[in-house]
């Protein structure tokens, strides 16, 4: 959690005399001041310099899905203690206040909500319960939800914050890991598709399962996607790394993601690929108005395949 400790843009309200109420917010990252209401309007995106403020499980389903649409699923299961585990604090009782302070029961939300009409299923991490790592309770809520996809012939999505494998369940923390990725193989055979959705920051365990074996993988801008994070591989490699290196818009030029889209574009965008992706025989440019700026190699391949198949059929 160390990691993203230090110069993280955080949200402060300023009640100085000088501007006398509250309301007045100070961007972190460009130093703007705008309105919170203003902010909360533009889904927590600075108006100033597009910065994209964390949001909770909660937020993100209110941006996704239709209206009172999600329906939350596998709730029975619980955190758990496998092995009764104490650092400077009892792993128990880290739960019960990361429980009290994001107000939810653990790190993944799963369920089924419709996204512009269409039924889907969907996982979205919430780091504001110890920073969405991936424990025994993640994982199994995610696989629950990826096999309740594959039952009902559903299309998946996951959106990803993440701080990666949680260490207080060590190794039962890291087997999740395999699990999600075989579950997330049946899916693949069943041919149903896996839209991966990475905000800041997500890294560690889960960048290397679940969150990079999406169909398409789309990130939103500026944001911070690693397995290390990059202090600790400076300090490694004993280098300064390049700027915006493991940012979103670094990675898509490296081909690790396959487009970056905005926050208030998100619901749209996943819309045009749960469209073209579900055996709705309709080209890809009549799904879309063609407003990718940048897509990878990968997808350009994943998309002509998808319209010469359609073709061939016709
Ligand atoms: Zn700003």
């Amino acid at each position: 959690m160390g990691l993203f400790s230090r110069n993280k843009p955080k949200i402060k309200v300023q009640t100085t005399k000088k501007d006398g109420y509250s309301g007045w917010v100070k961007c972190t990252h460009c130093h703007e001041m705008i309105h919170a209401n203003e902010l909360q309007q533009n889904l927590h995106c600075c108006p100033k310099c597009n910065y994209h403020y964390r949001l909770s499980a909660t937020q993100r389903i209110e941006t996704l899905a239709d209206k009172d649409s999600f329906v939350e699923k596998f709730t029975e299961f619980k955190a758990a203690d496998p092995l009764n585990f104490t650092d400077t604090e009892a792993y128990k009782e880290r739960v019960v206040k990361a429980q009290a302070s994001s107000g939810r029961d653990e790190a993944a939300l799963v369920g089924t909500c419709k996204i512009n009409g269409k039924e889907t299923a969907v996982g979205i991490l919430d780091f504001s319960f110890m920073a969405g790592s991936m424990g025994s309770v993640v994982g199994e809520r995610l696989t629950k939800i990826i096999e309740f996809a594959i039952l009902q012939k559903l299309p998946l999505i996951i959106v990803s914050s993440s701080g990666g494998a949680r260490m207080q369940e060590s190794i039962f923390s890291l087997m999740q890991m395999a699990k999600t990725s075989a579950a997330l193989a049946r899916l693949h055979e069943a041919k149903l598709p896996y839209i991966s959705i990475l905000t800041n920051p997500t890294s560690g365990g889960v960048t290397a399962s679940f969150a990079s074996l999406g169909d398409v993988i789309i990130v939103e801008p500026n944001a911070l996607i690693c397995f290390a994070g990059p202090r600790v591989v400076e300090q490694v490699i004993k280098q300064k790394l390049p700027p915006g290196a493991q940012k979103s818009e670094f990675l898509l030029e490296k081909g690790l993601i396959d487009c970056i889209v905005n926050r208030f574009e998100l619901k749209g965008k996943i819309s045009v690929f749960l469209e073209f992706f579900t055996g709705n025989e309709r080209s890809f440019a009549e799904v879309d108005s063609g407003s990718f700026p940048k897509i990878s190699e990968k997808l350009q391949k994943l998309i002509q395949l998808k319209e010469s198949a359609i073709w061939a059929k016709s």
